[in-house]
């Protein structure tokens, strides 16, 4: 394809694109690490998944009662308790957030470090180097209102969740399961106005035992024995809710919002389930957006303390758990997972589990060789290598992130946002280390010494 843009004359040392989980931390690593970073997002905030599906809390990753997951993680959740948009729940849970708060800070900390961002801007394709070997990305043509221009730099991160980058360059792909089937989406969605204190009393009188009216968590799904399945059986009779809004339906407290709820639903229906194809993600919001209307409805008329409840966000990005995973130089397995894989050139460390939110009926926890494989133990992890983030074919491109190469099993398990800070951590220290030192080859990077330097940031690798 040829385009016709216009070539900005300043150069980075790392462009980074999409300014999400991954991508913000990526850019404010690279930042600290010395780099002249921009970072391409197309909203109009840092944080992706996390802030702009409105994913809230941070899934817990705690092996022998450690955080494996440190670094920039730690210093994000600092900052957010600070400002009243973290919190820490009676059981020493550091995890829960305020996805607006996250905004705020992730922006601070990328500005602070002097980092560059440019919102409201999509990629649309790489300007390749073809005659070198392998081919290196010269420039990256973006769309936004200026049209189309090509923003030059040394080294590429693709932390978009959906490989746009790395693809369009032409890395090979996986996507979904055996089928080419994908996890689940959902569109998530606040209610507020909700008397916290009532509905706190009633989940407790249900059986969804809770630490207090801050840290609110309960849930239904159908079959899972959830207390609160009688009543959306009786909903579902009372033609208020659709079978499938039993799908999957989860809620929880927000630090720093009192009286709302953050839901992690609903499930969008099983046929919308790619969320790199722009015609189902368009469907899925308008879907989405009907589902909320009916769960709103039935809080209202079923969960005593949320009769006043109203709308109060609708996430701006349809949240999709899976889409393509670029072939690396190495792709994490399921056997790595249940045999606790230990790798040289380990960049993060993971215990949560296999969680395969499937189209195909239910969630699937990881069940594999009865709970028998070392991966179960407490004190278990397994590790991701830094060639998981380094893509075949492309000397000066990493992708951290959910995008990053590995099984369809093993992306269920690597997903959660913990461990995309930590791939994001990585893969920006290295980028600003391979634009400044080693002309722009990732795969140059000295390995011990970037583990020392994860270390010194407080990495736990
Ligand atoms: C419904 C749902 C529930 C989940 N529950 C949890 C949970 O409870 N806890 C947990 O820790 N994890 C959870 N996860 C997983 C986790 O949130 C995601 O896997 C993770 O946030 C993905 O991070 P990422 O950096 O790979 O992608 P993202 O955070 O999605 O970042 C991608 C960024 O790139 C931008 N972008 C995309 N394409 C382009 C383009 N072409 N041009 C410019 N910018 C672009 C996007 O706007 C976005 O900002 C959940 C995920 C979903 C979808």
């Amino acid at each position: 394809m040829t385009l016709s843009y216009q070539t900005l004359p300043q150069t980075w040392d790392v462009i980074v694109a999409g300014g999400g989980t991954a991508g913000a931390i990526a850019g404010i690593a690279a930042a600290r690490a010395g780099a002249r970073v921009l970072v391409v997002e197309a909203l109009g905030s840092l944080g992706g998944t996390g802030t702009n599906a409105w994913v809230t809390p941070l899934m817990r990753n705690v092996s022998a009662g450690e955080n494996l997951n440190r670094g920039l993680t730690d210093e994000l959740k600092a900052r957010m308790l600070a400002r009243g948009d973290g919190a820490v729940d009676p059981g020493g849970n550091d995890n829960w957030f305020n996805p607006e708060g996250m905004k705020f800070v992730l922006e601070g900390m990328l500005l602070e470090a002097g980092g560059e961002v440019l919102y409201h801007t999509h990629i649309v394709q790489p300007v390749m180097a073809e005659s070198e070997n392998p081919p290196r990305i010269q420039a990256l043509v973006i769309h936004n209102k200026g049209g189309l221009q090509a923003l030059s730099a040394a080294v590429f991160i693709d932390a978009t969740g959906d490989a746009d980058l790395a693809t369009r360059a032409g890395v090979p792909f996986h996507a979904g399961d055996e089928d080419g089937i994908h996890q689940a989406m959902s569109l998530r969605f606040t209610l507020a106005g909700v008397d916290t204190a009532r509905l706190c009393a009633f989940l407790n009188s249900n059986g969804q035992g809770q630490t207090g009216e801050n840290f609110l968590h309960f849930w239904m799904v159908w079959g899972k024995n959830s207390t609160l399945e009688p009543l959306f059986r009786q909903a579902v009779a009372d033609d208020v809710l659709l079978e499938r809004d039993g799908d999957y339906f989860q809620g929880f407290s927000i630090p720093g919002r009192p009286g709302e709820i953050s839901f992690n639903c609903p499930r969008i229906r099983a046929e919308l389930h790619d969320g790199a194809d722009p015609w189902q993600l368009s469907a899925a919001q308008v879907d989405g957006r009907e589902a909320i209307d009916r769960l709103t409805a039935f809080c209202r008329q079923y969960l005593p303390g949320c009769e006043a409840v109203f709308i109060g966000v609708v996430a701006p990005m349809v949240g999709v758990r899976e889409s393509r995973r670029i072939v690396g130089e190495y792709m994490l397995t399921l056997a790595d997972i249940l045999d606790c894989a230990r790798f040289p050139d380990v960049i993060c460390r993971n215990h949560y589990p296999v969680d395969i939110h499937s189209v195909k009926g239910g969630a699937k926890l990881l069940h594999e060789r009865d709970g028998t494989a070392p991966y179960f133990a407490k004190d278990a992890y397994h590790e991701i290598p830094y060639r998981s983030i380094v893509p075949v074919g492309v000397s000066n491109l990493l992708v951290p992130g959910r995008a990053a190469s590995s099984s369809f099993e093993a992306q269920s398990a690597i997903r959660v946002q913990q461990n995309c800070h930590s791939m994001g951590e990585a893969a920006g220290t290295a980028a600003g280390w391979a634009a400044r030192k080693h002309g722009g080859r990732v795969r140059d990077i000295d390995m011990d010494a970037l583990q020392t330097e994860l270390r010194r940031l407080g990495g736990n690798v």
